[in-house]
């Protein structure tokens, strides 16, 4: 007799990392190039003599100095293992086998997994044409059973940001009951146009039901350490707070963010650079005939269809890692002017083995 597992989870995909290649440059997880500040890097190993204890499950220091930070109260603060703990928290906390969980597609790939492994029903709703969530077609496709929406905004893997008139438009037709999570992994290297301006902490006082997702790991380079938040309505946190997994957000993590809340000046300039690389690399990409929609994240989306999967193997070759999407397109992370030329020059070699007749 094999264990009995639930026989559903067969068929269910795993979850694909960014791959590394030794002496690769790696472009495929949108992580900085820098490793911790030294502030920070003191703070974790000030906490690392206190490992013989478990971490402050209430994660008090840290929660405190977010809810400062944001201008809301503790109550309104929960903090995970990685925000992609607390997009499955979210999951878990509203939906349940026969329930909906409504997100755009493509986008980020823990939204179907982990509705999948509660047992409740993905439905995905195609971007517009210029690779946007669709949020009039979302708000149509609500039913009785929705239970949890995502906006990922910007949208990994694209890019794209709605504008901020179609997200209150669509937040009015949600009905109060069903859970928003915007998720803004990247808001850190959002500079909106004044149509795109809108403030996620304001509005989720308006709509109660709304939740905003930010994570350490990107702007705050801190990915391996994994720590997220959400900034919710007590009602919501409180449900978080019972399906934490105890103690997942570890001491050095707790210590680490703190230290970066402290350093947040310093870490949130460092963005500069990677948006001036990122007009940079998207200009180039466009000047050599690729379509790469406007990103306000740290990567660039190319719409490569096709061919998305044979670009990606061919970077390899030429020493760069991406993130490809089977008959789709290819994600590349922006990071320094060095590595970002690495993959240009690849994107450009292949744009004239192509006129060779090299590639398909
Ligand atoms: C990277 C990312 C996250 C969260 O990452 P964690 O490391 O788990 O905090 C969440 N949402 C999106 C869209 C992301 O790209």
């Amino acid at each position: 007799m094999t264990p009995r597992i639930r026989p559903d989870l067969a068929t269910l995909p795993a979850y694909v990392p960014g791959k590394t290649f030794p002496g690769a440059v790696k472009l495929a997880s949108n992580e900085v190039t820098f490793g911790p500040l030294p502030s920070v890097a003191a703070a974790i190993a000030d906490a690392a003599a206190g490992l013989n204890r478990y971490p402050d499950n209430a994660m008090v220091a840290l929660t405190e100095a977010l809810a400062k930070r944001l201008g809301v109260t503790p109550d309104n603060i929960q903090t995970g293992c990685g925000s992609v703990s607390l997009c499955q928290n979210l999951i878990a906390i509203t939906s349940a086998p026969g329930d909906e969980v409504l997100f755009g597609w493509r986008s980020f790939e823990t939204y179907p997994l982990a509705t999948r492994v509660v047992g409740a029903t993905p439905v995905q709703i195609p971007l517009t044409g210029d690779h946007t969530y669709d949020l009039p077609a979302m708000a149509d496709a609500i039913t009785e059973r929705t239970r949890l929406i995502f906006v990922c905004n910007p949208n990994n893997p694209t890019g794209t940001v709605v504008d901020a008139d179609d997200l209150i438009a669509f937040l009015d037709r949600v009905p109060p009951e069903v859970v928003v999570a915007l998720d803004e992994a990247y808001i850190e290297y959002l500079r909106p146009s004044a149509e795109q301006r809108y403030d996620a902490i304001e509005l989720h006082r308006r709509y109660r039901n709304l939740v905003v997702l930010r994570t350490f790991s990107k702007a705050y380079g801190l990915a391996g350490l994994r720590v997220g938040y959400a900034i919710a309505d007590p009602t919501v946190i409180e449900a978080l707070r019972k399906v934490h997994v105890p103690f997942s957000v570890n001491t050095l993590a707790q210590a680490a963010a703190v230290a970066c809340l402290a350093a947040d000046a310093e870490l949130l300039a460092r963005t500069e650079a990677i948006v001036a690389e990122r007009a940079r690399v998207s200009a180039r990409l466009t000047e050599l005939g690729y379509r790469v929609p406007e990103s306000q994240a740290n990567f660039v989306w190319i719409d490569l269809g096709a061919d998305a999967l044979d670009f990606a193997a061919a970077g390899i070759e030429h020493k760069v890692v991406i993130r490809p999407f089977a008959g789709d397109g290819v994600r590349v992370t922006v990071t320094e002017p060095a590595e970002n030329d690495v993959f240009l020059a690849f994107a450009e070699r292949w744009v004239s083995d192509v006129k060779a007749g090299g590639h398909r």
